[in-house]
């Protein structure tokens, strides 16, 4: 068994039907992990590669931007038989306008999805493998805008702001009791989430030009990070916001 090993874990995804999640929720499959794999959309074209890589996949149906819906997400996992010691917040939105029109509507969606479920969800997934004794793996999928300003985005560089904070925080209270909560800092993906960027023909040139790797990620680029993060190679790292940006950070 290498450090990189995952055979006989079980982890949670949020977002697993598409773009980085999909390709998370099957990169940890692949590594040996069972998987609990939630969302609002249908999870079946996840569940069948997972399947074939010869892991379980469980699905659990949730709408992760409604009150209380985070922690149903646990009670619900347990309650289908898993017990997951990885958990990766990776489920997020983004909304688009000038600072000067960004409506209320708009903060608190993204707020409610990218931050809010994902603090929740953290804690009851922490609560419950404190209580069984259990060492576990937080993965917050955070962003470039953790670190950056970015332009058109006020809700969501909040939210992937307030996220590296609350990474650090939730490492500092429970890395003594046998958690390690970490991130990943995707650089520009071609997912969904990216759509309107690469329609944008001088947009999408202006952010290639400055990608030191010379081409956008596609989602499985995240994958060997989540690995590392989920794995026991990753025992001793705690806190870190870890960029998988072809470079960008860099420049
Ligand atoms: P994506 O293809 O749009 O995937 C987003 C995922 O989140 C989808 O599975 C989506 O489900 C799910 N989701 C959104 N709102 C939800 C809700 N209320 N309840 C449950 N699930 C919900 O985009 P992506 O790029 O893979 O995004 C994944 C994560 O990476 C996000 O946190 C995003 O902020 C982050 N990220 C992306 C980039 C990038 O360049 N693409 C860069 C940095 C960070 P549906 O399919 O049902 O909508």
């Amino acid at each position: 068994m290498t450090a990189f090993d995952l055979s006989g874990r079980c982890a949670i995804i949020t977002g697993a039907n598409t773009g980085i999640g999909q390709a998370i929720a099957v990169g940890l499959a692949r590594a040996g992990a069972d998987i609990v794999a939630v969302g609002r959309s249908s999870m079946a074209e996840t569940e069948g590669v997972v399947r074939s890589a010869g892991r379980d996949c469980l699905t659990v149906h949730a709408d992760l931007s409604a009150g209380g819906a985070a922690a149903e997400v646990m009670e619900k996992s347990v309650a289908l038989g898993a017990r997951p010691d990885i958990l990766v917040n990776n489920a997020g939105i983004i909304r688009r306008a000038d600072a000067l029109d960004f409506t209320e509507a708009d903060w608190d969606d993204v707020l409610d999805t990218n931050l809010k479920s994902v603090f929740f969800l953290c804690q009851s997934f922490a609560r419950s493998a404190i209580a069984e004794g259990r060492k576990a793996k937080i993965v917050n999928i955070a962003s470039l805008l953790s670190f950056q300003g970015g332009i058109r985005v006020s809700s969501y560089t909040a939210a992937k702001s307030g996220l590296a904070g609350l990474t650090r925080l939730m490492a500092n209270e429970w890395a003594a009791k046998g958690i390690n909560v970490n991130a990943i800092a995707p650089g520009y993906v071609e997912t969904n989430n990216t759509e309107a960027l690469r329609a944008d023909p001088e947009r999408s040139a202006e952010l290639l030009k400055r990608i030191p790797a010379g081409r956008w990620a596609k989602p499985d680029d995240m994958v060997g990070a989540a690995i590392f993060l989920a794995a026991s190679a990753s025992d001793y790292v705690h806190g870190t916001i870890l960029p998988v940006d072809g470079g960008w950070l860099a420049r």
